[in-house]
């Protein structure tokens, strides 16, 4: 079986203040920094990412591969239309190029929005399909948060969504998709599909699989496919995507039209029944750590986990926002740790001054957002680093992170570790690569919204979800959308409690 491989990866969130040109796809961002040809095989080995599980089951299966290019960015808002369009035009040059194929397993986000593109994974499959014609079945992995166009399971064969947030089945939703593509390989026989989109978005800290109510409709997905669906997708959309594909989407795969139509309206059913229990309380940058200290208190250790929410670099965040750092040292605490505030300059000035000085810094804060300034603050350079790591906990998987020249900063009883390159703080090692042991921090903030929770929780005294500043609102209504469906909800009929 002769099966082409490619990838290309972007969460856009449409109101973000920087776009994702051709660099963010050089350097990855978190992600394996762009690779094409036979090197790509190489890059997945020992990652958790889909391209990696469908390269897994190639080998077990014995395809004859033809490795195109892989190219995936940190979100932001929208790719720049050069960067789509080269990096899609590789891609379809190279699968046209690649001669006789069985087969193409592309590994895609399903929420990019292109300068130009409202559906960018839809006009990518529809650029593929266009080479390799109607015959030669095309499966896809995608991400959890991907805002599912018509056009696009249209044109694929198979499609198969991560089952997790914090996102630690990747690879297994690569190989997923990847044994479906062999199966029809094998069989010739393309089985029949079923869409379904729901009516409310939900903020992404309450999408979380590991709380109630997404951990029970996930766990029927299962449940769907002992009932006969051959695949089953839940997709909770990515809310901050100004398209008319935004939102929560229902997919499943049968062998009969019958049993997709009932296993997607399961999904959706169970998915509409829900709505009342996403709830999650927030806090202002002030009261969380109020109430990390009341909760710091009654246990007696740390670390209580406090979720920057609105600046993770996961959802388009900037992760350089100063609200909770500010509210840090106003609150006089200690052994307290914030990560990743990404300001090169402040890197490079830690680095200038040398291991053990004290100086004056302005740290964090970003140009493109309202308000937002440098916190100025006399600090020492308590360590230095050159940025490279390997990211050990279940979200990466075993991901190297070169996030740059970096220093970690103490100003009284707080932390700050400062990057230069950008990546979300979902990993024990991004902070001991500068000398800080998160199991000892009585309080750490992270610049997450949910990723933090697969490394974070097991050590977690308690998990708190703050709501500083940033480009990433945590209720979506917050949101000035424009081109949504007509109908759709903006969250949940709950009361969101902030505190
Ligand atoms: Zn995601």
């Amino acid at each position: 079986m002769r099966v082409a491989l490619a990838g290309f990866l972007h969460e856009t969130n449409t109101f973000a203040p920087s776009k994702a040109g051709l660099e963010e796809f050089r350097s990855g961002g978190g992600y394996v920094p762009m690779v094409r040809g036979p090197e790509l095989l190489e890059a997945f080995r020992d990652v958790n990412l889909g391209m990696s599980g469908a390269i897994s089951v190639a080998k077990t299966q014995g395809w004859h591969l033809i490795p195109v290019l892989w190219a995936g960015a940190i979100p932001s808002a929208h790719v720049t239309q050069i960067a789509f369009e080269q990096i899609a035009e590789e891609i379809v040059s190279g699968i046209r190029d690649a001669g006789p194929l069985d087969g193409v397993f592309l590994d895609l986000h399903g929420a990019m929005v292109a300068e130009h593109i409202d559906d960018g994974e839809g006009e990518l499959v529809r650029r593929v399909r266009a080479v390799v014609g109607p015959k030669v079945p095309i499966a896809v992995a995608l991400d959890l948060h991907g805002n599912i166009s018509e056009q696009m399971v249209d044109l694929v064969d198979a499609l198969v969504g991560f089952r997790t947030y914090p996102h630690v089945d990747m690879a297994v939703t690569g190989a997923s998709a990847a044994r479906i593509l062999d199966d029809m390989m094998k069989t010739g026989i393309r089985p029949a599909k079923a869409y379904r989109k729901m009516s409310y978005l939900v903020p992404i800290p309450s999408q979380s699989t590991d709380l109630a109510p997404a951990k029970k409709l996930y766990a029927e997905l299962a449940a769907v496919e002992a009932e006969g669906a051959l695949s089953a997708s839940l997709f909770m959309g990515f809310p901050a995507t100004d398209t008319p594909d935004c939102g929560p989407t229902a997919i499943a795969f049968a062998n009969t039209q019958v049993a997709a139509d009932q296993a997607a309206e399961r999904i959706f059913a169970a998915y509409e029944a829900a709505e009342s229990d996403f709830n999650t309380v927030t806090y202002t940058p002030e009261n969380a750590m109020v109430e990390a200290a009341r909760l710091l208190a009654i246990e007696g250790r740390g670390p209580v986990v406090i979720a920057d929410t609105q600046d993770n670099p996961g959802a388009g965040g900037v992760s350089a926002t100063t609200g909770m750092l500010r509210a840090m040292i106003a609150a006089d605490t200690t052994d307290a740790a914030i990560g990743l505030i990404v300001d090169p300059a402040t890197a490079q000035a830690a680095h200038d001054a040398g291991q053990g000085a004290t100086a004056q810094f302005n740290i964090g804060g970003h140009p493109g957002l309202p308000d937002e300034v440098p916190v100025s603050t006399m600090a020492i350079v308590e360590s230095l680093s050159d940025g490279r790591l390997r990211a050990t906990g279940p979200y990466y998987g075993g991901t190297h992170l070169d996030l740059g020249l970096s220093a970690c900063l103490r100003i009284g009883g707080v932390r700050v570790v400062v990057t230069s390159q950008i990546a979300q703080m979902a990993d024990r090692e991004m902070f001991r690569f500068i000398g800080v042991a998160p199991e000892e921090q009585s309080i750490l903030v992270v610049k997450s919204s949910t990723h933090f929770r697969a490394d974070f929780a097991p050590i977690a005294r308690n998990i708190i979800v703050a709501l500083a500043p940033g480009p990433m609102p945590f209720n979506p209504s917050k949101l000035p959308f424009t081109r949504l469906r007509p109908g759709l909800r903006l969250s949940p009929n709950t009361n969101q409690d902030e505190k």
